[in-house]
């Protein structure tokens, strides 16, 4: 009876702008550092810390978990960019093993500090999109009204 209710309570009033969290807007949004509600305000300050609050709309990022998440992504992301290359130079150039090392580390390094904000960002933005963690709990959620 109460999911019932709920559901004709959410088909008569349309869900508002906030309600609605597209999963790859958000996504996109955070790993350009902005803000996955509005778009504008930005998620990251310093490198890699996580604003408290969007400056524009006020979207509270203390909610975030992401943890050990965005490096373990950029290390899966890194590998998986410069595994192909390292066999195929290897394979057709064969350079000297010291320039490849030294090649190879550097590009890596170079990769990690640019897409490891990238990746921290994305993850904040599929929380969000998830209503995972502190993005989830509002008091008329539709997942609180099923619960009870
Ligand atoms: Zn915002």
């Amino acid at each position: 009876m109460a999911l019932a209710v709920h559901l004709a309570a959410m088909s008569s009033t349309a869900l508002q702008d906030d309600d609605r969290r597209p999963f790859w807007r958000s996504v996109l949004r955070g790993a350009r550092n902005r803000c996955p509600r509005c778009g504008q305000g930005r998620v990251l300050r310093d490198y890699v810390k996580v604003r408290d609050a969007c400056a524009v709309c006020g979207q509270d990022f203390s909610g975030h978990e992401a943890d050990d998440a965005p490096p373990y992504l950029t290390i899966f992301v890194v590998g998986h960019l410069i595994a192909v290359p390292v066999v195929e130079v290897k394979r057709r150039f064969d350079p000297p093993l010291g320039a490849q090392v030294l090649g190879w580390c550097a590009l890596a390094i170079v990769l990690t500090i640019l897409l490891l904000p990238v990746c921290k960002g994305a993850l904040i933005g599929l929380q969000w999109a998830n209503r995972m963690h502190g993005f989830a709990q509002t008091p008329d959620d539709p997942e609180d009204v099923l619960r009870s």
